[in-house]
């Protein structure tokens, strides 16, 4: 049996969906199951960490990790590695384990996968499938001669159960690295959007130029608050300047693997199916009924998006 550390990440104390299905598909390996948890709220998410799989849970409680910089997670991370010794190390293809993880398995010698969508662990070995060419084909991703496997899953990809109250880890404090740093964040400015981010939010409401005005977004807004939806949106409104290059789902915005994805006057280009054909459920509501978006969606709803969203927005407040 091996060990498999996973780099739980959390906001605010509470344990990211993502990092849960970790931590759960870790379990199911057999292997021991470690959590490392950084930031000044890491305590606060021991308990859930144990209840969904983790036999230990390494925290650093240093107040210096609560916003992401990448030397100092480096670092920390890579002492916390080099304590726990695992073999494979799993985290979620976040922006923050997106950059993380490559500076890591550069600094360790790891061999690393990223935009995972499949994983299978079976003792040390694991294999990971990830789309390329924009979801035109998979790629099954084994590791040869490596002593530490990285593999970074996009969000909403595995299953999770219920948490298991009657489980529990230890808990190890880990002493923060400091290493001497040649960057530091002066400022981090938030999105003024409070509703989850896209590439975790398990139900999205997306717009595009079918909605005629950046006005027009009201629509989707009270749509996606009567659903707890995110509003993500296709890139010729972004470039538009209608919405915010945050919301921009696809190649060369975000990759979002939602529950249910609504696509809302979207003609399906393949730039921006790449980033959402991983949705279990996709809505098309399109006035062209051979828009290609048509093809790739489980439902379809042909006409005017500004006559048929407020219908929907008014059943979904009586359900
Ligand atoms: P359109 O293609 O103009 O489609 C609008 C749709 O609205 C049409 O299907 C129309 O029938 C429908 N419509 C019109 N009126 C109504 C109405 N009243 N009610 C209902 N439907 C209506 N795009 C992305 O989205 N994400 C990316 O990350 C991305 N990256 C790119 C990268 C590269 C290198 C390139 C070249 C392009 C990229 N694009 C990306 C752009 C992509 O090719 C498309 O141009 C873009 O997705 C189109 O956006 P859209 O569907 O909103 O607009």
């Amino acid at each position: 049996m091996g060990t498999v550390l996973v780099f739980a990440e959390q906001t605010n104390g509470k344990l990211k969906r993502s990092s849960i299905e970790l931590l759960q598909a870790a379990a199911k390996s057999g292997n021991k199951v470690v959590a490392a948890v950084f930031g000044s709220h890491a305590g606060d998410v021991t308990a859930a960490a144990g209840q969904n799989g983790a036999a230990e849970v390494y925290t650093v409680k240093d107040g210096a990790l609560d916003q992401y910089n990448p030397e100092l997670f480096t670092a920390n991370m890579v002492s916390v590695i080099e304590n726990v010794k695992p073999s494979i190390l799993l985290a979620s293809a976040s922006s923050t384990g997106k950059d993380l993880f490559p500076r890591v398995a550069a600094r360790l010698g790891a061999g690393i996968a990223s935009d995972c969508t499949e994983l299978n662990i079976s003792g040390d070995n694991v294999v990971a499938t990830k789309p390329l060419y924009s979801g035109k084909c998979f790629a099954k991703t084994s590791f040869e001669n490596c002593s530490l496997k990285i593999v970074l899953m996009r969000a909403n990809q595995l299953p999770v159960a219920p948490a298991d109250a009657g489980k529990s880890a230890t808990v190890t404090d880990h002493a923060a690295a400091k290493p001497d740093l040649k960057t530091l964040i002066k400022e981090i400015v938030k999105g003024t959007s409070e509703k989850l981010d896209l590439t975790e939010a398990n139900v999205i409401v997306s717009g595009g130029r079918g909605l005629k005005e950046a006005a027009n977004f009201k629509v989707l807004n009270d749509l996606a608050d009567v659903l707890g939806a995110t509003v993500g949106a296709s890139r010729a409104v972004v470039d538009a300047g209608w919405v915010s290059h945050g919301m921009q789902v696809g190649q060369t915005g975000k990759t979002v693997a939602p529950s249910l994805y609504i696509a809302v006057g979207i003609s399906g280009a393949i730039q921006h199916l790449a980033g959402m054909s991983g949705s279990k459920v996709i809505v098309a509501i399109n006035n062209d009924a051979n828009a290609p978006i048509f093809q790739k969606a489980t439902y379809g709803i042909v006409g005017d998006a500004l006559e048929i969203v407020p219908k929907l927005t008014e059943e979904f407040k009586k359900a």
